[in-house]
């Protein structure tokens, strides 16, 4: 299989990627470019060669343009985060103070976790809180915490997408599959448009 050689201006490192598609710097994030060389030929280039190709690709209008494609594209996600993790939330259907200008959509996620990773229980979901010591209960806890945390994320990074500021009628499930063994929990929410009263 052929390894092709790809550059990172910036970090001034060659990578060798089995697929000829261009990737990020594992250092520095920047783009690399594709050096126009499979791994076999790479090594039969001089020195001289090598330099003045990689000071050529640097200045490359290729190369500047999709560092400013990954800028804009980190610059969105940082935003996206930023939003996710400002939205207003409530299992309720309004907010004080606020106005709901705009519906977007019903969002259903969903998670699936082994039981294992809440311990091996045998006990069904209704009486499982009660069958477990204390310490058991607090772990399961937190896990479930983190489990329902990352559905929230999910489903608000879906509603950011929409357009949404805001979730309203939260609603958060969960039902054992397969036997015992798995646990589904999933989450449910109206994603909205808010914008307070007295603006
Ligand atoms: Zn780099």
């Amino acid at each position: 299989m052929p390894e092709y050689m790809y550059f990172c201006p910036n970090c001034k490192v060659t990578y060798k990627y089995y697929e000829n598609a261009p990737r990020t710097c594992g250092r520095c994030g920047n783009p690399t470019i594709y050096t126009g060389y499979e791994e076999s030929e790479w090594y039969s280039i001089s020195k001289r060669q090598k330099s003045e190709l990689l000071e050529n690709l640097k200045n490359s209008e290729e190369y500047q343009r999709e560092k400013e494609n990954i800028k804009e594209a980190q610059a969105k996600t940082k935003e996206m985060q930023a939003l996710v993790e400002t939205i207003k939330c409530t299992t309720g259907f309004n907010f004080e103070g606020y106005s709901i200008v705009n519906y977007f959509d019903v969002i259903f996620d969903e998670v699936i976790v082994g039981v294992g990773l809440f311990k091996s229980i045998s006990a069904s979901l209704d009486n499982l809180m009660s069958s477990i010591t204390g310490s058991e209960a607090t772990e399961i806890t937190e896990k479930l915490a983190q489990v329902k945390g990352l559905l929230r994320d999910k489903v608000a990074l879906k509603a950011v997408k929409m357009g949404a500021n805001a979730l309203i009628g939260i609603d958060f499930e969960s039902s054992a599959i397969a036997g015992m063994s798995l646990i589904m929990i999933s989450m449910t929410a109206t994603a909205v448009k808010i914008e307070p009263n007295n603006k």
